[in-house]
């Protein structure tokens, strides 16, 4: 015999099975979201990967009432520095262009995921199952959703399912039809960079002949470097020593952000686009990573899975109010109203990660005149802030927050 007991199972407890619940929060709708890792994960701060949020993820987050506290571990991005090496030309993007505080705020990954947690960990519409794995869905009005816990087969029923599983999750591909993937045949190295030069509020963004280098600041005199390139360069960083690796870096950098004093906690990560046109199917729902994975250079993926939590969260909210029941029309309706978003935001990752990678002469003096050009011109560089934002995409939603 199933239990039948949830409105919502949700499959993957990271950054976005976390804020998905975190804004079902206070309502009487009743969640059990399941992971496989267990519960000391979420109280450690090992793994300093960090992300840049965007000022649409903080007007979200300031709804709920935990950007006050994930503001304390957040270093600004104010300014973006954008030059290609050994070319003519540069630009730099303010957030006083828009009269914003900044353009982004970077925050150690573990540090976002603990505050969520903490959020949710007491609630009584919220059951968490740690250690759990997920392996097979039987599909219907109501859903089967079978788990191993502690090797022990055990399962759980609902209404509705959420897949916030991340991008290697393989139930999907039962579920789901229609992904859009390219391998960019690239690699994202990010690592820890310590420099002579404090506390600065300006990232740079350079252009290399085979890939894209970002340095963002953190506090004091430290920095993330993720320098995404072809798989060719990358194979060559991965094989230097650690003195090697700091000239290597300088060389592409220059003085930008100081003189190279330290290099840690080198990672490296693939680079795929990968999405499902149809991320919702009756009353099965992706979101985050299982719904689209976009190429990191303009720090997009979980701020879009943000709005499209909060999206769909205030979706589900308004029909609780009306005491409509259907999740596959709620479902079917987010899709509606998030595929133009998602497919422009895809042709914009895309657009940067293909064209502006590698060299060539044309593609060169392209680059060149296009700086030039950014550089002398507030209302295109006013343009690729709103994109950076999410405020492009998502006005409707930030202005109604922002009434709230
Ligand atoms: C180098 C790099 C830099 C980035 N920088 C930025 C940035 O600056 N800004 C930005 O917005 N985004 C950035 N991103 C993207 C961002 O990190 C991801 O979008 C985000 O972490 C994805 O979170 P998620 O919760 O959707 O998926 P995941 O973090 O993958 O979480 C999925 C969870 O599901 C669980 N799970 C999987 N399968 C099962 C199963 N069968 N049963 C139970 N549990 C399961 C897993 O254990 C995991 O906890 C970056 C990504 C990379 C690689």
């Amino acid at each position: 015999m199933y239990k039948k007991t949830e409105d919502i199972i949700i499959v993957g407890a990271g950054l976005t099975g976390l804020a998905f619940c975190s804004l079902l929060k206070d309502t009487k709708i009743k969640l059990s979201l399941l992971d496989t890792l267990p519960k000391k994960i979420y109280k450690s701060f090992e793994n300093e990967r960090h992300i840049v949020l965007s000022n649409s993820s903080k007007s979200i987050l300031e709804s709920i009432g935990l950007w006050k506290e994930i503001n304390k571990y957040c270093s600004k991005v104010k300014n973006i520095h954008i030059s290609k090496k050994n070319i003519f030309g540069s630009s730099v993007v303010k957030s006083a262009d828009e009269n914003l505080e900044s353009l982004g705020y970077q925050v150690p990954v573990k540090i976002l995921m603990n505050i969520l947690y903490s959020n949710i960990e007491n609630e009584n519409n919220i059951n968490i199952i740690h250690g759990a794995q997920v392996m097979s869905v039987d599909k219907g009005k109501e859903i089967n959703v079978n788990y191993k816990l502690e090797s022990i087969e055990k399962n759980l029923a609902s209404r509705s399912l959420v897949f916030s599983s991340g991008s290697k999750d393989k139930i999907l591909n039962n579920i789901f039809s229609e992904i859009i993937q390219k391998d960019y045949k690239q690699n994202a190295i990010v690592c820890e960079l310590l420099s002579n030069k404090y506390n600065s509020d300006t990232a740079y963004e350079r252009f290399t002949n085979n890939g894209v280098l970002g340095v963002i600041p953190r506090k004091e005199n430290i920095w993330t470097l993720i320098y995404s390139t072809n798989e060719k360069e990358s194979e060559i960083i991965e094989n230097l020593e650690n003195n090697e690796l700091k000239k290597y870096f300088q060389n592409l950098m220059g003085k930008k952000c100081g003189k190279i004093s330290e290099i840690n906690n080198v990672k490296i990560y693939p680079l795929k686009m990968r999405y499902y046109k149809n991320f919702t199917n009756k009353n099965i729902c992706l979101l985050g990573d299982a719904a689209h994975t976009l190429h990191p250079i303009a720090a997009q993926s979980f701020n879009l899975s943000l709005r499209d939590c909060a999206y769909l969260t205030k979706m589900i909210k308004k029909n609780e109010k009306e005491e409509i029941n259907n999740f596959s029309r709620i479902f079917d309706c987010y899709h509606k109203e998030r595929i133009g978003e998602l497919e422009r935001l895809v042709k914009f990752t895309d657009f940067l990660a293909s064209f502006i990678h590698g060299g060539g002469f044309l593609k060169n003096s392209l680059i060149s005149a296009s700086l030039l050009f950014m550089d002398i011109n507030k209302s295109l560089r006013i343009n690729i802030i709103r994109y950076l934002l999410g405020i492009n995409f998502s006005q409707a939603l930030i202005s109604n927050l922002k009434k709230q």
